[in-house]
C-alpha cells in the first residue's frame, strides 16, 4: 500500500494528523486501509479487475473533509465476479468503479448500508459504472442500488443493461433512520433495460406501500432515462414529498407512477416517445400532486399506461391499493401527436371515488388529425377544467375550460413545439423548458447503449453445401453476419449454438437443411437468429420424442432474443411425436418472433409453443409473436402455443398477430392438449386477420387479466368451429 501524505491540506487538519491518499492493490490492503480512515483520506483501488470483492467501506468524515473510496484511474478499475459494495458512517464519497462482468451474491450490488440501523448519511456514488451486472438466473431477484440512510447523493452514475428480476435502484424508508430522507438522485444515465416480461422490472421506486404514507423528500432531477423498458412502471413512487424534475425519458415503455405517496410534484420533464409502443407519461394517484410544465411527445401507451393518466381512487383505501385523487394541480402541461389522456381510470366498483378538488388548467392537448384522446371514465366534477387548447378535435370528450381551435405549432429554441398564435402563449409548457442533455448525464468515459444490435448488419460468408458446413461457418461468424449459403445439400451432426445475433440465408428453394441432432440451432445468451430463404427437414432427425428445429438454452437466459424466419420451408418435423418448430426454456424471452412467406408442413408438435411459465406468476415467453402469408399444413400441435397466467398486470404483452396466412388440418393430434389450431391465454394484444383456417381446431383465446384486446376479421374457416374467445375461468 502507497500513503501519499497530502502536504497541501495540513492546514485544516491540525487535529486529525495528515489526509492520506492510500494506494491499495489487494482486498486485505483495502480493509486494512478501512480500519485506519480519517476525515479527508481517499483510498484508490490499483488499476485492473478486482475479482469476488465485497466492498464494505465505513468511516465518518465530515462535510469538509469527506473519505473517499475511488480509482486510480477512472474507467480502469473493474469489480467483477461476485461482488458489491456496502458504505455506512458519515461523509463517505465513491467514486470511479465499474461493475461488470458478475453479480452481487446478496440482493444488492450498492447498498447504502452496512447493514439494518447503520445506513449511510451523507455520502455519494458518483461516476460510478453498473454494466450488464446481472444474476444468471432471469427470476432470481437482486437490486443495483438501494438507498438508505438520510442525506445521501447519487449522482452522474451509469446504470445499463439490468435483465434480471428486481428494480434496478430503490429508495428504501424501512427504517426510521431512512424516512424523510432528503436524497438527492442526479444526473444519472438509467440507460436500456429490455422487457423482463415479469413484475420487478421498475428502473426506479422511492418507498414501498408498506411506508407509503411517509415522506421520502428525494429530488430525482436531470436523470436521463433511456429506453428503460423492463416493465409499466419506470419510475414507481410510492412516499410522498418527492420530486421529479429535469428528467428526459426517451422511448421509454411504461410511465411515471405516483402510485403511493401524497404531495409530489413533477414539472419540467420530457417525455420522448417516438411513437414506440407502449410509451408512456404520467400517472396520478393520492393526495396533492403536482404535475406541472411537463413536455410529451409521441406517447403511444394506453390505460394505465398513457400520456398522462388520471385515476380513480378506492374509498377508504388499504394501503396497498389506490388513494383517491385529492387537490390536484395539472397545468401547463404539453400532449402532442399522443394516443390517450385518461380520467377516472380504472372507475370500477372498487375503484369508485374519482378526483376531486383538482385543476386541469392551461395543458395543451395536440393531434394533427384532431381526433380526441381523452377518455373520461367516471364523474370528474371534482376537476375544474379551465383554459386548456386542443387542436380542432372532431368529438371533443370535454368542452367546457377547453378551446378548440385550429392550432399551428412551430419549434421554439429549445426544438419543443409551441402553438404559433400569442393568444395561446401561456397554454402548455413553458418555451423557458429546458431539454436535458444527455451528455450531462452518466459519465463521459463509458459509452451510453447504442441502438442495439441488428441482424444483416455484419460481413456475408459466402459457403458451399457439406457436413456441418454451417455449424463451422457460425463458429467463425461476428455478431451481425450473415451465413451465404450456395445451392445444395446441408447436413448437420451438431447443434448450432447461437449467440450472437446470425443471419442464414439462401436463394429460396436451392439449400437443404437436415440435422441428426434433437436440435438444429440452439439460441444461446446472446443470440438471436434469421432464417431466410432456407429448406429445413427433420428427416435425419433422432427417432426420439421431443425433437426441436430450434430451442433455447435449456436454463434461464437472460438476453432476450429475436428469431425470423422468411421466405422458408419447414417440413417433416415427425421422426417422433411432439417434434416442434421452436421449443422455448422456462425463464427465456423473445422480443419479437416474426414468420413471413413460409411454408411449415407435416409437424408432430407445435410451430411455436411459448408456454413454460406455468406458475401463474404473470411471466411468459415472448412479447411480439407474429405469422404474416405463410402457410401451416398438417400441423399436429399449435401454430402458436403462448401461456401468459395469473393476475398481474405490470405487463405489456405477449402481443400476437396472424394475417394473410392458411392453416390446414392444424391442431388435431391427440398431444395438443390445448385442442385449439392457435392458443393465446393470457394474450393482451391478439389481431388475427385474413386467413383461411381448414380442417382444424378451432382458435382459442382466453382472456385473463387487464385490458386485452382481441381483434378477429375477414377470417374464412372451412370444416373449423368457430374462434372461441372467453374470459378466464368462463365457459
Ligand atoms: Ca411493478
Amino acid at each position: 500500500m502507497i500513503r501519499i501524505a497530502l502536504a497541501a491540506l495540513t492546514f485544516v487538519l491540525s487535529h486529525a494528523g495528515l489526509a492520506e491518499t492510500l494506494l491499495v492493490g489487494s482486498q486485505d490492503e483495502f480493509e486494512d486501509a478501512v480500519d485506519n480512515l480519517k476525515p479527508g483520506d481517499t483510498i484508490m483501488l490499483a488499476n485492473g479487475a478486482w475479482r469476488d470483492f465485497e466492498i464494505l467501506f465505513t468511516g465518518f468524515g465530515t462535510a469538509e473533509q469527506p473519505i473517499t473510496l475511488t480509482a486510480e484511474t477512472r474507467g480502469e478499475v473493474f469489480i467483477t465476479g461476485q461482488s458489491n459494495l456496502r458504505m455506512a458512517g458519515k461523509y463517505l464519497v465513491v467514486s470511479g468503479l465499474i461493475f461488470r462482468d458478475g453479480h452481487t451474491p446478496t440482493n444488492t450490488v450498492i447498498s447504502f448500508r452496512r447493514t439494518r440501523g447503520d445506513p449511510a448519511y451523507h455520502s455519494r456514488v458518483t461516476e460510478t459504472v453498473i454494466d450488464r451486472f446481472n444474476n444468471p438466473e432471469r427470476h432470481e431477484t437482486d437490486f443495483w442500488v438501494m438507498m438508505y440512510g438520510r442525506h445521501n447523493r447519487f449522482d452522474h452514475n451509469h446504470l445499463v443493461g439490468k435483465s434480471n428480476a428486481g428494480v434496478t435502484m430503490a429508495v428504501r424508508l424501512d427504517g426510521e433512520e431512512s424516512r424523510e430522507n432528503h436524497h438527492r438522485i442526479d444526473h444519472n444515465y438509467f440507460g436500456p433495460r429490455p422487457i423482463l416480461g415479469a413484475n420487478g422490472g421498475e428502473t426506479l421506486r422511492i418507498g414501498t406501500s408498506h411506508h407509503s404514507r411517509t415522506d421520502s423528500f428525494t429530488v430525482v432531477e436531470n436523470n436521463y432515462f433511456d429506453r428503460c423498458n423492463g416493465e409499466l412502471e419506470v419510475i414507481s413512487n410510492k412516499s410522498g414529498g418527492n420530486t421529479f424534475r429535469g428528467n428526459l425519458f426517451f422511448e421509454s415503455r411504461g410511465t411515471l407512477t405516483l402510485r403511493h405517496g401524497n404531495g409530489t410534484v413533477v414539472e419540467n420533464n420530457v417525455f420522448l416517445g417516438n411513437r414506440a409502443d407502449h410509451t408512456g407519461g404520467i400517472r396520478v394517484i393520492n393526495a396533492d400532486q403536482v404535475v406541472r410544465n411537463n413536455y410529451m411527445h409521441g406517447l403511444t401507451g394506453h390505460r394505465f399506461g398513457g400520456a398522462l393518466v388520471v385515476m380513480n381512487g378506492v374509498p377508504n383505501s388499504p394501503l396497498n391499493r389506490y388513494d383517491p385523487v385529492v387537490n390536484a394541480v395539472i397545468e401547463n402541461n404539453s400532449i402532442i401527436d399522443s394516443d390517450h389522456v385518461e380520467l377516472g381510470a380504472g372507475s370500477d366498483e372498487e375503484r369508485s371515488a374519482t378526483p376531486t378538488d383538482s385543476v386541469f388548467g392551461s395543458n395543451l392537448i395536440f393531434n394533427e388529425d384532431g381526433r380526441n384522446i381523452v377518455a373520461v371514465h367516471d364523474d370528474v366534477g371534482g376537476i375544474e377544467f379551465r383554459g386548456n387548447a386542443t387542436n380542432n378535435v372532431d368529438e371533443p370528450a370535454l368542452t367546457e375550460g377547453f378551446v378548440n381551435a385550429s392550432l399551428e405549432l412551430v419549434a421554439a429554441d429549445n426544438r419543443l413545439l409551441y402553438p404559433a398564435d400569442g393568444q395561446f402563449a401561456d397554454v402548455g409548457a413553458s418555451r423557458e423548458l429546458k431539454v436535458l442533455d444527455p451528455e450531462s448525464t452518466g459519465v463521459s468515459w463509458y459509452p451510453k447503449a447504442g441502438s442495439g444490435m441488428r441482424f444483416d448488419t455484419g460481413e456475408t460468408i459466402f459457403i458451399g453445401a457439406g457436413e456441418d458446413a454451417i455449424f463451422d461457418a457460425a463458429a467463425g461468424a461476428g455478431a451481425g453476419d450473415v451465413i451465404m449459403l450456395a445451392p445444395g445439400g446441408y447436413l448437420l451432426t451438431k447443434t448450432i449454438v447461437v449467440d450472437r445475433p446470425l443471419t442464414i440465408r439462401a436463394a429460396p428453394g436451392t439449400a437443404s437443411i437436415e440435422f441428426e441432432r434433437t436440435a438444429l440451432f440452439e439460441i444461446a445468451d446472446g443470440g438471436s437468429l434469421k432464417l431466410s430463404g432456407l429448406t429445413i427437414s427433420g428427416r435425419a432427425a433422432p427417432d426420439v420424442a421431443g425433437n426441436s428445429a430450434i430451442r433455447t438454452h435449456r436454463y434461464s437466459m437472460l438476453g432476450n432474443y429475436a428469431l425470423v424466419v422468411e421466405d422458408s420451408t419447414i417440413q417433416d418435423l415427425n421422426t417422433n411425436h411432439s417434434f416442434n418448430f421452436l421449443s422455448v426454456a422456462r425463464h427465456t424471452f423473445a422480443d419479437r418472433i416474426e414468420i413471413a412467406n413460409s411454408v411449415f408442413r407435416n409437424i408432430t408438435g407445435h410451430v411455436l409453443s411459448l408456454a413454460q411459465e406455468t406458475d401463474d406468476l404473470g411471466l411468459y415467453n415472448g412479447e411480439y409473436v407474429s405469422m404474416v402469408g405463410s402457410t401451416f399444413q398438417n400441423i399436429e400441435g399449435a401454430v402458436a402455443d403462448i401461456y401468459r397466467g395469473g393476475t398481474d398486470e405490470s405487463t405489456f404483452g405477449p402481443h400476437f398477430e396472424l394475417r394473410a396466412s392458411s392453416l390446414d388440418s392444424v391442431g388435431k393430434g391427440s398431444r395438443n392438449k390445448s385442442a385449439a389450431s392457435i392458443r393465446l391465454l393470457g394474450v393482451q394484444a391478439t389481431d388475427i386477420f385474413d386467413n383461411v383456417v381448414a380442417d382444424s381446431r378451432p382458435v382459442r383465446v382466453i382472456h385473463t387479466v387487464g385490458d386485452p384486446v382481441t381483434r378477429l376479421g375477414d377470417n374464412r374457416l372451412e370444416r373449423t368451429p368457430e374462434p372461441i374467445v372467453r374470459e378466464f375461468g368462463g365457459q
